[in-house]
Formats: structure tokens, C-alpha cells, sequence
């Protein structure tokens, strides 16, 4: 594919989203669109939305391809980047599908990673902090190992995650793909339906609706939430340095307890907070923060939207977007 750019015939770069629909997945599909880049979003609608990405459905640079990458599908032509942010990454939802989750790491990663090599393209994998478990170190550098219970109920998803790095490691020091791998902590932001599960979506939906908000333990464990523009920021960074393995670690330093980021929802939805209380899901990470020295030494990236600023966009999303959306 190719355009013209005064008197430069410049190649148009053609990128390959898997989890597109998702959250993650369709800010960066915004963002590469942004940058005059074709899109192909792979999605197979188990945990993304089409309300995500069908304002894109008149764009003649985006393609839509519903399958589950654990199958079969294609692309036919030109790829040079491929970001794979397919998987179910809320608790709640790799809870509820632990086989599928182990899947998407193993065969699903086998069949990206295969197809990248095909296409001669990069490939940017979107791993997590729950590669750290419960941290013994902290905060978590990429150098730390992790202390991740396998045979737990979260391992569905954090050994999906170990197994997909290590497959990339394999093929990376194999010399057959290019490929960085970016370790994602938690990240909040316009997108999080009221469906989602995950802590900032449940409190800002909860906040909104006048219902108490749902506190598992105490709230004394830790979080660190960085902002969904901040962090596509730095996924784009890492795929623009041909190369680079990584891993890095890209996330927020304003470290906050669950109990604290209630009153604060509380504070800027101008909502009189109930919190009702239930149990501590098994092996829920006591503390987390990321140390980003590396990410900002080699991306020369740090998040800039700090967590009020963030969620007060968040919050004004999820006015609009009140109902849960059909989760297709
Ligand atoms: N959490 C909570 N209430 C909720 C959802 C989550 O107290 O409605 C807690 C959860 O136990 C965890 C933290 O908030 O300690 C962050 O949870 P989330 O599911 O957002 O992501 P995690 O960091 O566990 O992957």
C-alpha cells in the first residue's frame, strides 16, 4: 500500500489488532488510525464490544475480521505491525472463562506470532503486572521473576501470560520474529463498560447509579491506575523502536489503596460513598506498583494525566455510557 507525501512516495504503514474491540485494543486503534496507518482489528467479540469500533465501519483504512485467534483466519496482504491485545484481562471475565484464557497465551499467541513471522512484521504482545503474582519486591521491575501461585485461580491468566512471553522469548532469541513485549498495570479509562468488573469502572458506574461500592477485603491493597491515553502512548513507542524485546513495564507511579480510590471516585462524581463490603477474590495482589525506570529510560516515556485529571474523563464517559452496553 502506498500514498503519495509531496514529491515522496511513502509506504502506508498497515497494522493488525487483535482485541480491537476491546478496551485497550480500540484506543489503539484510534491512535494508529490517527497516525494515517491502515488497521486490521482481529476481535472475536467474546469480551470486546462492536459498540467500540463501529463509528469506524465508513473508514476505507479499517477493516474488521471477527474471529477467535485461537482458530482460523487470515489476512491477506501487507502487515507491518501487529499488536495482540486479544484476552479477557478483567478478573471477572478470565474468571468466568479460565480455559479460554489459558487458550488465547498458548494457541493464540502460536497462531499471532506465526502469522507476524509470515508478514515479516513486528510484534507488539500485551502482557501485564499479574506476571509479578503477589510481588515479594516492590515496586516491580522487569528483572523480578514474579511469586504467582500456578495452580490458583488467577493463574489462568497470569500463566497465560508467562507462557506467552516465554514463546516470544523463544522465537525472539530463535532470531524468527521481531517482537517487544510490554507489561500493562492497571489502566482505566473511557471504554471500561459497566460490565467490565474491574475496580474503577465498577466504583464509577456504582458512584453514578446511587448503589454502595463493591469493596472486596478491607481495601488496604494497593493499585497504581495510569490513564488508557498514557498508556497507548507507550505501546506506540515500543513499537516504533524496531528490535527492542523489552520487557517493560508501563504504568502509573500514584500508588493508591482500593479503599482510597472509593473515597476519591466518591469525591469527584460529588456522590456520598457507601462501600459494601465482600471477600478478598483468592490471590488478589496485595500491593502493585511498577517501577517504569526502564520505560523511561528507552521509550523516554512517563504518564502525564494524573488520576483525578483521568478519572474525570473516565467519569464523564460513563455518564453518557450509563447502561451496560450489549456485550456481544
Ligand atoms: N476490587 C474491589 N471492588 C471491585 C473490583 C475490584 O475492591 O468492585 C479490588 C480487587 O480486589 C483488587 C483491586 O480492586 O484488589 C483491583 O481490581 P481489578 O479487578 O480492577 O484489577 P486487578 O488489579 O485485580 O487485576
Amino acid at each position: 500500500m502506498a500514498s503519495f507525501l509531496g514529491e515522496e512516495l511513502v509506504r502506508v504503514m498497515r497494522a493488525v489488532i487483535t482485541g480491537g474491540a476491546g478496551f485497550v485494543g480500540s484506543h489503539l486503534v484510534d491512535a494508529a488510525l490517527g497516525r494515517g496507518w491502515s488497521v486490521v482489528v482481529v476481535d472475536d467479540l467474546s469480551s470486546g464490544f462492536m459498540d467500540n469500533i463501529t463509528r469506524l465501519q465508513d473508514e476505507p483504512r479499517f477493516e474488521f475480521i471477527e474471529a477467535d485467534i485461537c482458530g482460523k483466519w487470515t489476512v491477506n496482504g501487507q502487515v507491518d505491525l501487529v499488536l495482540n491485545f486479544a484476552s479477557p484481562a478483567s478478573p471477572q471475565k478470565f474468571l468466568e472463562r479460565p480455559l479460554e484464557t489459558l487458550e488465547v497465551g498458548a494457541t493464540g499467541m502460536r497462531n499471532v506470532a506465526e502469522m507476524a513471522i509470515a508478514k515479516g512484521a513486528r510484534l507488539i504482545q500485551a502482557s501485564t503486572s499479574e506476571v509479578y503474582g503477589e510481588p515479594l519486591v516492590h515496586p516491580q521491575h522487569e528483572e523480578y521473576w514474579g511469586n504467582v501461585n500456578p495452580i490458583g485461580p488467577r493463574s489462568v491468566y497470569d500463566e497465560s501470560k508467562r507462557y506467552a512471553e516465554a514463546l516470544l522469548g523463544a522465537y525472539h532469541r530463535l532470531g524468527l520474529l521481531d517482537v517487544g513485549v510490554v507489561r500493562i498495570f492497571n489502566t482505566y479509562g473511557p471504554r471500561q463498560h459497566a460490565t467490565d468488573g474491574r475496580v474503577v469502572p465498577n466504583f464509577v458506574h456504582q458512584a453514578l447509579s446511587g448503589t454502595p461500592l463493591t469493596l472486596y477485603g478491607t481495601g488496604a491493597q494497593t493499585r497504581s491506575f495510569c490513564y488508557v491515553g498514557d498508556l497507548v502512548r507507550g505501546i506506540l513507542a515500543l513499537a516504533d523502536l524496531r528490535g527492542e524485546f523489552g520487557p517493560v513495564n508501563l504504568g502509573s507511579q500514584e500508588e493508591i489503596t482500593v479503599l482510597e480510590l472509593a473515597r476519591i471516585v466518591g469525591d469527584l462524581t460529588g456522590t456520598q460513598v457507601h462501600l459494601a463490603y465482600s471477600e478478598l477474590p483468592a490471590d488478589d495482589p496485595t500491593q502493585r506498583k511498577p517501577d517504569i525506570s526502564r520505560a523511561q529510560a528507552i521509550l523516554d516515556w512517563k504518564p502525564e494525566v494524573n488520576l483525578r485529571e483521568g478519572l474525570l474523563k473516565t467519569i464523564e464517559w460513563c455518564s453518557a455510557n450509563a447502561l451496560p452496553t450489549r456485550a456481544v
